[in-house]
């Protein structure tokens, strides 16, 4: 047995290593170790995303998303500008077709409002093509203030911190088991077990299997489309529709990215692997998870309608192209070249819902994330700093 650490945190993506760095930066001269199981850092969720910085509009006011999210955002743009990673407050627009979606609309606003987005407002039709001159539509809601950057750098970043801060990183360590002792944890992997005084997981799509909890990661694919350099001049920010409030999913939208380049997407598709990347990847394993879950079956009963055609848009680009043309109709099927995608852990009660919130649970000297879909990235900094507390108190 290695010698017993302070603190042990499983999965170095954009968690994992916000929540390390807080804990170094709360506690200094904590002794610290990271165990990541991929050769390299944030390889999942983590740098296979939009890159949005969001403002926090959609959130239910109350809720820790929509706290963390505004938190996190302020923390996020700061910690950029000190380490001199790029971001552009790009603005965003989230657009009504039609007078069916102005309810919904409105909803977003008082939510908006209620969170404390900042600078929001709503644009009529000659306003919201001042901004968008391509874009269709009748009224929109714009929160300026929303920006764009690469988590992967942000991730990389947070890493150095850990180091510099005299933090541990294993990388090829998975980890298999971990089971409370006395007054410690033991946290297995394939060839090793450490003893920490605290653990806490971050393992993203595989949160389920280290947590064991009753919930189940549903892996929703997110596939994208990258715009021609002709298409991408038809679009000046991040263009949304107005989302289907059945799903916990933004709709398809465009993002002018922090490199200038444009995608449309994600969608959101049942996966049948929760960590591949290949459209056609099979695993058995993951799957049978999925399928072997009471609550997936009760989900799949309420969204069949919607869950065939999002499928149908997966495989046929004309109807992916279709759908961005609602917003946008001067883009073609000859601008948009498939890729990339990324893969959404999604955590789905027993009852057949897909819960809403940010969930952090645990018992005794273990504290897990159970559910941390977007916005996750953006709040990563505040969401660090609020699980370092749940974790110190236990260390108390
Ligand atoms: C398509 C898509 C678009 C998104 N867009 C946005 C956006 O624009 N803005 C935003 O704020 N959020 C966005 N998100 C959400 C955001 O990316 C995630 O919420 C966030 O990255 C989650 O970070 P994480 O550290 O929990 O997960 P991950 O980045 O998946 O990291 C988990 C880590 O744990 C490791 N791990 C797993 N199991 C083990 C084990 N047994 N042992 C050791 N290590 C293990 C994994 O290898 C991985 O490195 C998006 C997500 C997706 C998929």
């Amino acid at each position: 047995m290695a010698q017993p650490y302070d603190a042990i945190v499983v999965g170095g993506g954009i968690l994992g290593l916000a929540t390390a760095r807080q804990l170094l930066a709360d506690r200094p001269g904590l002794r610290l170790m990271l165990l990541e199981k991929e050769s390299a850092l944030a390889r999942h969720q983590s740098a296979h995303n939009s890159g949005v910085i969001h403002s926090g509009v959609y959130y239910t006011p109350g809720s820790l998303r929509a706290k963390l999210c505004v938190e996190g955002k302020t923390a996020l743009e700061r910690y950029a500008d000190q380490r001199g990673i790029e971001r552009v407050e790009r603005g965003k627009l989230i657009v009504a077709l039609d007078e069916t979606e102005l309810g919904r609309l409105a909803e977003l606003e008082r939510r908006g409002r209620a969170n404390g987005v900042v600078g929001l407002r709503v644009l009529d039709a000659e306003a919201l093509r001042r901004i968008e001159p391509n874009v269709r539509g009748i009224r929109a809601l714009h929160a300026p203030h929303t920006g764009v950057i690469d988590y992967g750098r942000v991730s990389e970043a947070l890493a150095e911190d850990v180091r510099t801060a005299g933090g541990e990183i294993q990388l090829r360590r998975e980890v298999t088991r971990i089971a409370q002792g006395g007054r410690s944890v033991e946290v297995a992997t394939r060839d090793a077990i450490f003893e920490g005084r605290m653990v806490v997981s971050c393992a993203g799509l595989q949160s389920d299997r280290i947590s064991g909890s009753e919930t189940r990661i549903v892996p929703f694919r997110g596939d994208y489309y990258t715009l021609s350099p002709r298409a991408a001049e038809l679009v000046n920010g991040l263009v949304y529709p107005v989302p289907d409030p059945a799903f916990p999913f933004l709709g398809v939208h465009l993002t002018r990215r922090v490199d200038g380049t444009v995608v449309a997407g994600p969608n959101a598709v049942l996966a049948f692997a929760r960590e591949r990347y290949r459209r056609a990847a099979i695993s058995l394993r993951d799957t049978a998870a999925t399928f072997g879950h009471p609550g997936f079956w009760r989900f799949a009963a309420r969204h069949l309608r919607a869950g065939v055609d999002e499928l149908w848009r997966d495989v046929s680009k004309r109807a992916f192209v279709r759908d961005v043309q609602r917003l946008v109709p001067a883009i073609t099927t000859a601008d948009v070249r498939f890729g990339p995608s990324g893969i959404r852990a999604q955590a789905l009660g027993l009852d057949g819902r897909l819960l809403d919130d940010f969930v952090f649970a645990g018992g005794g000297r273990i504290l897990h994330v159970v559910n941390a879909p977007s916005p996750a990235a953006t709040s990563s900094l505040a969401i660090g700093a609020h699980i370092a507390r749940l974790a110190l108190e236990m260390l108390a």
